[in-house]
């Protein structure tokens, strides 16, 4: 019977490493990941700024042309003044004009060199995106297809298990279960060195001993709880 639940215990070890397994992606993949959003995020952050940078552009745009207009307007009254002092009123409107426009067109000038350095910077950042992409989709498509093969083998040693756990007596089993759960791993356990529990290594009476060896039922370490088993001689 206990050699039966060694074997349900092997293979229950064997998934607890498959779940284990099964969490391990590839360090190169994790790393690229990360890459991937961290170019991301660099990429929107400088996106953000290049189009903040557009929309100021496009504001000065606006701004000069409507300085422009006001300034032909100006220019336009002062040729159909009706007197030399209204003609010199519209030719000081229109210097102001073309002043504000000259310094408006100054202002613009840096402007337009940072959202060009911007637009740069956005293809190039872009670009390595772009390269880094198809890679990436190619490494998660191996991962997925490691955790399904996992799963895959999972699912048949939890087949094999069950079929395996059905002909062991269901209050051994149960007691196996909760042992198991409560000490994450090994339930069964052999002696070490003939004395000792194979699980918290605690030296067990030597009544205990006796009735492991003897086979006399399920024994327990009295100091773990772990089912004790006298391993057949090899
Ligand atoms: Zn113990």
């Amino acid at each position: 019977m206990l050699e039966t639940l060694s074997e349900v215990q092997g293979l229950d070890l064997e998934r607890d490493a498959l779940t284990a397994a099964r969490g391990e992606t590839p360090q190169e993949l994790l790393a690229a990941r990360i890459r991937r959003a961290e170019l991301q995020a660099e990429r929107d952050r400088v996106k953000a700024d290049h189009d903040d940078l557009r929309k100021q552009v496009a504001a000065t745009d606006l701004e000069l042309k409507t300085l422009q207009e006001r300034r032909k307007s100006a220019s336009e009254s002062a040729l159909r003044a009706a007197t030399a002092k209204e003609m010199s009123q519209f030719q000081n409107q229109e210097l102001q004009f073309a002043t504000r426009a000259q310094e408006l067109e100054e202002d613009a000038l840096p402007l337009m060199e940072r959202l060009e350095a911007r637009a740069t910077e956005l293809a190039a950042l872009q670009a390595q995106l772009d390269e880094l992409e198809p890679e990436l989709d190619a490494a998660e498509e191996l991962e997925r297809a490691r955790v399904a093969e996992v799963d895959a083998r999972d699912a048949d040693l939890a087949d094999r298990r069950d079929r395996l756990a059905t002909t062991v007596e269901t209050m051994l089993l149960r007691q196996y279960e909760q042992v198991r759960k409560a000490r994450r791993g090994l339930a069964l356990v052999g002696l070490q060195d003939g004395k000792r529990c194979g699980g918290c290594h605690v030296q067990l009476p030597i009544h205990v001993v006796q009735k492991v060896r003897k086979h006399q039922g399920v024994v327990r370490c009295p100091s773990c709880g772990r089912l004790l088993y006298q391993e057949p001689e090899a």
